[in-house]
């Protein structure tokens, strides 16, 4: 037997009512979602490495992977394959990165389990730096990912 992993340490850990992503999961800090079911919730992240950057997390609160039972594991990556399609459709990507950190040494900043979906494009092969966009650019492409995931879940 295995022993059980020790806790990854993160000095941003909080409460759940202190979490910023359970804020935006109970709709109390506005967000871009693009996606929602009875387990998780997806939007685009406030500082993105491209246009169309979706951050994926399960609604109930857990920090890293390992707060997480198997079957989470398995839904949430479920869930972040099914919304990179969106994601690239409608960012008209060639590609993209799944991105996932656990505790400060990994960069972790927001200490509630989140999947990043990055798409990425041929022309931009090789750039992994954050870029900004304007409310108006963050509302199109976050209507854009929504619509083509609601397309290709009923086509
Ligand atoms: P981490 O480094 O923890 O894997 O990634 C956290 C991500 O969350 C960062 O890319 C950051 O830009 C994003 N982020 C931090 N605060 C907020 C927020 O209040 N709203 C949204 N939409 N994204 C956030
Ligand atoms: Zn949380």
């Amino acid at each position: 037997m295995r022993s059980p992993p020790k806790r990854i340490y993160n000095s941003a850990s909080v409460s759940e009512e202190d979490c910023v992503f359970c804020k935006i999961v109970a709709g109390r800090l506005p967000s871009h979602k693009v996606y929602e079911d009875a387990k998780h919730v997806a939007f685009l992240d406030i500082n993105p490495f491209s246009e169309g950057h979706t951050l994926v997390c399960p609604k109930r609160h857990g920090e890293t992977l390992w707060d997480m039972d198997e079957r989470e594991i398995a839904e949430v990556f479920r869930v972040a394959s099914k919304v990179s399609m969106g994601v690239v459709a409608a960012t008209n990507a060639d590609g993209f990165r799944i991105m996932q950190n656990n505790g400060e040494a990994a960069n972790q900043a927001v200490p509630h389990l989140h999947v990043h979906v990055i798409p990425s494009k041929l022309e931009d092969k090789g750039r992994f730096t954050r870029i900004k966009l304007d409310e108006g650019q963050m509302a199109r492409v976050a209507g854009a990912i929504a619509a083509e995931i609601a397309r290709q879940a009923d086509p």
